[in-house]
């Protein structure tokens, strides 16, 4: 398996460097230079897998230059030992809809899932090669605590994670920042995601700041997270789908990487119908595949912050398969975006995407309503993030059966649920200590110059 970059189709990068690196070096976004492709004889082998069976053998497809399947093995059992539910995610109906529970890991959040994957994959190849990172990555809340799980008093490791001050919820914060390691750095940022995230581009970008520090990046445009992520697609599609009929997913979505798991795992054959891209206010996405036009605005702060983003980095993604990997085209609109702050898609590869995709944008007053409702009629306690996935699957007159990810639990939006259901969602047993435990953060100002000095004196 060979990766390439959506700004340059030419060069080949293999796993490990797609892994290390995370962006490419001509600021493209790496993709696999074929996806592989199962039967749909292949598919039924796989329909009996448990979760674990299944995550080695999709994942070993994208990684076997690199790790063997003893090495794939390993990651995974290590990987989910510790989650609450034997089979990593957990399904159930509420009414026609099918909530694919992807919180059980240690943070309560889906990115746990591909998170400790990264963590011990970053362990093996560490060890490997003798050398030593240092973590850089901006959260919209849940990203920052599901990489310090997974990178927590790891050796030749250190993580340094910028959130939004004042931008997350207190339950967020504390996951990040109640963890006692001393491998792990939490910055407050006086600013919003978007900039956060942009400091991060910007020090990479740096190339000389970025090799002194050995920096790499675990920001949902690792392909390694969205490898671990088509996992999910595959299992639930199995426990859902009775006949080999197509499905539909509605994915909450902000950076565009859950969502476009799910598009591979269609690539890769699985009979997918729809994918629908949920949004909250900030509709980036919804209004780019209306209108053709991309073009972020002013990020509005909403009751489902992880999605509190108007880049939708792995976007680009798509535009490089939907142009049938033009990587030259890639490169044009990317630069109409720096430019102009905004680039256009052509009619036809806007109608392609249509085939596979809807989108619905989901209000604020919409997302608090289904959040009480889902709660009255089902008696299930839902966070706001799979309260928008809810609302934009409820859009469409869907005639397949439809998955919607549950990305969240609902104690990590505690105040929005509690206010919502007039319930207090509990946090599980083993968690409840984070609410009570010392913080420790550094509370910097929004300047890159500061922020980097501060990673660059504390680097490992
Ligand atoms: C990160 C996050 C999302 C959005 O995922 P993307 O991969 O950025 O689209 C949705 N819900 C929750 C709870 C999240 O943490």
């Amino acid at each position: 398996m060979e990766y390439i970059s959506t700004r340059n189709k030419e060069k080949v990068f293999s796993f490990r460097d797609v892994f290390l690196k995370g962006l490419a070096p001509d600021g493209g976004l790496f993709v696999p230079k074929k996806i592989p492709f199962f039967t749909s004889k292949e598919l039924t082998n796989y329909k009996s897998f448990s979760y674990n069976e299944l995550a080695i053998e999709i994942i070993l497809k994208f990684c076997k230059n690199e790790f063997n399947k003893e090495d794939i093995k390993e990651i995974i059992n290590k990987s989910y030992k510790d989650f609450r539910v034997k089979n990593v995610v957990e399904i159930k109906k509420i009414g026609n809809l099918n909530l694919l529970e992807l919180f059980h890991g240690p943070t309560l959040a889906f990115k746990d899932i591909a998170m400790q994957v990264i963590g011990n994959m970053y362990e093996i190849i560490l060890k490997r090669n003798n050398s030593k990172i240092n973590i850089v990555v901006a959260t919209s809340g849940d990203t920052g605590a599901a990489a310090i799980s997974a990178i927590k008093d790891r050796s030749n490791i250190k993580i340094f994670v910028l959130h939004p001050e004042n931008k997350i919820t207190e339950v967020q914060r504390k996951f990040m920042t109640t963890v006692n390691s001393n491998n792990v750095f939490n910055i407050a940022v006086a600013s919003n995601f978007d900039d956060c995230q942009n400091f991060v581009k910007s020090m990479f970008a740096d190339k000389k700041f970025s090799t002194s520090i050995n920096m790499s990046g675990v920001n949902s445009i690792n392909w390694a997270r969205i490898m671990a992520q088509i996992i999910y697609y595959f299992y639930s599609y199995f426990k859902v789908s009775k006949n080999g009929e197509k499905i539909n997913f509605s994915v909450p979505t902000g950076n565009f990487g859950d969502i476009y798991a799910g598009y591979i795992a269609k690539k890769m054959g699985l009979p997918i119908d729809k994918l629908i891209i949920a949004t909250n206010s900030n509709d980036i996405l919804k209004r780019a595949i209306k209108s053709g036009i991309y073009k972020p605005l002013k990020v509005q702060h909403t009751v489902s912050p992880s999605m509190d983003i108007q880049v939708a980095s792995n976007f680009e993604r798509l535009i490089f398969d939907a142009y049938s990997n033009d990587s030259d085209k890639v490169l044009k609109l990317m630069g109409n975006l720096d430019k102009h702050g905004e680039f256009k898609l052509e009619k036809n590869i806007l109608e392609k995407i249509k085939d596979s995709f809807f989108s619905a944008s989901i209000t604020e007053k919409e997302t608090k309503d289904i959040i009480k409702e889902t709660y009255k009629n089902y008696e299930v306690l839902i966070d706001p993030h799979t309260a928008v996935a809810i609302g934009a699957a409820k859009k469409f007159k869907l005639k397949n059966k439809t998955v919607v990810l549950s990305t969240a639990h609902s104690a990590k939006f505690f105040d929005v649920v509690l206010s919502e259901t007039k319930i207090k969602p509990e946090l599980p047993k083993n968690l409840k200590t984070i609410l009570v435990k010392q913080e420790k953060f550094e509370k910097l100002p929004n300047e890159l110059k500061k922020i980097k000095s501060y990673i660059f004196d504390r680097s490992g």
